[in-house]
Order: C-alpha cells, then structure tokens, then sequence
C-alpha cells in the first residue's frame, strides 16, 4: 500500500462533487444546517452520501447521492472548499497530475451562475496549489449531464471555449466529459455538439457502456472518436459487449478510464475479480486506473492501484508502468515530459 501511496500518479477521471471527502462534507453540513437555523428553517436529517467499506448500492441509489450532494454545494464559497480540499487530498495521496471534470451549476438562490461556478472551482485549485510541497498539476474538464437539452450541453462548451480564450497561456480547462445517469437522455441529440466541441480544439472524455445493452449507443459516441472512455464496462465481449465493438475500440486505441471500486460499489459489476480490465491489459490496450468518486466510492487512487495489484497478481513494476503509461493519455500535451521523468525516477 506504501509503494502504491509514494507511487507518482496521475487521476484523469474524477468527478469534483463525487470527490468530497468526509471531512469537508462534515464542513459542508455545519455550513448547510447554519444557514437553514439562521433562516429558521428546520435541519435536515443526516443524509447518506457515502458508501463504506464492504457495502454495496445500486446505480440509481449513487446518483441520489449525488443530488443530495449538489444541495450542499450551491453557492461559490462551497465550491471553493471543495475544490481546494479534493485537490490538497488528491496531492497527498501522491498524485501529480490531476484532471478534475465537473458539471457547471447554476443556483439563482445563491447568486451562482455557471460561470461563477467555474471560476469558483479555478479558484480553489490555484489556492490549493499555492500551498503545495509537492510538484502538482491540475486541469479542468467541463462535464454536459446526459439529461441536459442540447442548448445547455452547448452553453457548457461555449463555457470552455470562453475560458480557453480568456487565458491562452495557462488554460486549465481542457475538454469535454459526457456523464450523467446512464439510462436517461437523448444521445443523438447531443452528438452534434461533442463533434462541435472537438472541432473546436476541446478533448473528448465521454462515459460509455456504462450499463448493459448499450451497443447501439456506444457505438454513436465513437463516432465522435473521443480521446478516452470512461468505464467501457459492457464494451469487451467477453463482459457483454460485441466483438465488433471490441475490435472497433481496440483498433482505434481509445483508452479507457477504469474505475474498480466505483464499479463494484455501484455494482455494475459484480466483483473484483470479474472487472474487464485485465480483459483489456491482456490485449495491450491502453487503461489508465482511476477513482470516479473517491468521496461517495470511499477509495483512493492508491487503493485502486493497490487493489489492482492484488486482484490481477500484478507486480510492483506492472503498477509502476500503469501509472507511467497513464501520462501517455493526459489531455495537457505539453506537460507529457515533465511527467514522464518523474514517473521514470
Ligand atoms: P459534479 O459534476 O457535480 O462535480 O459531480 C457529480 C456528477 O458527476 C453526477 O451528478 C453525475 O452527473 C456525474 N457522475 C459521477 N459519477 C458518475 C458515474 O459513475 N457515472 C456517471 N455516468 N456519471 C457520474
């Protein structure tokens, strides 16, 4: 566990608000409940908003998760906290490089608007690494919610775009995530404007096959040749899938996001040791180990690794050359170098 925490790491997928650890959600509640007494409103009862050690929720009970979540974290000065703690966390869990994605939210109640959303978020990274010891990078990806209309999800990359604009030389957002609830929304819909988005110089990181019986929809969102994937559960035939999409992903290389504990907490998928990712390291084919939710999944990236290791018998030196590989799909090019050489040390 020791050699996974000193390991240098890089997170590419990691959703802020599933990120929020107990400590700063105890900080939230204290928040939430002083603002309702001063309102004299009453204080809610507690809400679940992780899963420990050893239990197990289906799908849909993790996205009321998140809900109930999202009504802690609704004004900027939350957003703030949370973005500086997730990433003071995710620094001292020895990760260098860090893309964070998250859904841009407005709240009229509060005066935060989807841009003041963003910029609160930018605003507790850069004080978080103001404080670090360590050398760390973080970048920002933009997230469209499949349920969203297709006016919304392009407001979300005209934000991006906006933000690349304003600061040519020091961008932290850097692309576009598809997420949400697997079994609702209208994919073709919004398929134009991903290609729009990638078009226009932001990287794609879309969630697909997420549930069962997907096929069909997968096989749209690989139209848009995305940069990475995120879970690809039911994509391997040998997991469900079809051997067409098998042989489609694996020709075009497209790495996957893999995120076991999530997976078998959320239980998509049933154990560890059922996970398709040695299914896909078998074959060569790029995975990067990542946490999706550290705070609702309970995990850490080094726990991934460590859990990894144990489940698929893989050595010190494969997880050394997992982390190092997974510098190879960063969406911050010029950044590969630098990582590299601390991932050779
Ligand atoms: P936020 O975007 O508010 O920072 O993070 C929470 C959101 O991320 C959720 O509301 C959901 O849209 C998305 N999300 C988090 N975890 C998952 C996951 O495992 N699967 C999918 N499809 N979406 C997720």
């Amino acid at each position: 566990a020791e050699f996974c925490r000193q390991l240098p790491k890089v997170e590419l997928h990691a959703h802020l608000n599933g990120s929020i650890s107990s400590a700063t959600m105890q900080t939230l509640l204290k928040r939430y409940k002083n603002r309702l007494e001063r309102e004299g409103n009453e204080t809610p009862q507690l809400w679940e908003t992780t899963i420990l050690k050893g239990e197990k929720r289906a799908l849909a009970d993790c996205f009321l998760m998140f809900k109930m979540i999202h009504t802690l974290v609704n004004d900027e000065e939350s957003v703030r906290i949370v973005a500086h703690e997730v990433v003071r966390e995710f620094a001292d869990d020895g990760v260098v490089y860090l893309e964070l994605r998250s859904t841009p939210r407005a709240n009229p109640a509060t005066g935060m608007t989807k841009h003041s959303y963003v910029q609160a978020i930018l605003c507790g990274i850069d004080k978080a690494l103001s404080e670090c010891r360590t050398t760390m990078h973080v970048r920002l990806l933009l997230s469209i919610d499949r349920r969203q209309s297709v006016a919304e999800a392009m407001d979300t990359v005209e934000l991006a775009l906006a933000h690349v604009e304003q600061t040519p030389h020091h961008t932290r957002v850097v692309g576009i995530d598809l997420s949400g609830d697997p079994t609702v929304g209208d994919i073709p819909a919004l398929l134009p404007v991903l290609h729009s988005a990638k078009e226009r110089g932001l990287k794609l990181s879309l969630h697909v096959s997420e549930i069962p019986q997907r096929n069909e929809e997968t096989a749209l969102l690989l139209s848009v040749c995305p940069d990475r994937l995120g879970h690809g559960t039911f994509i391997h035939q040998e997991a469900g899938g079809s051997p067409e999409l098998e042989e489609r992903v694996l020709a075009m290389k497209t790495p996957i996001e893999v995120c076991l504990t999530s997976n078998v907490k959320g239980q998509t998928v049933s154990n560890y040791e059922n996970h398709h990712l040695p299914l896909w390291h078998k074959r060569g084919h790029p995975i990067v180990i990542c946490t999706d939710d550290k705070g609702v999944f309970s995990t850490t990236l080094s726990e991934e690794y460590a859990i990894a290791g144990e489940t698929f018998f893989l050595s010190q030196e494969q997880l050394r050359q997992l982390a190092s590989h997974a510098v190879e799909h960063i969406f911050e090019h010029d950044l590969k170098n630098e990582l590299l050489k601390l991932s050779d040390v």
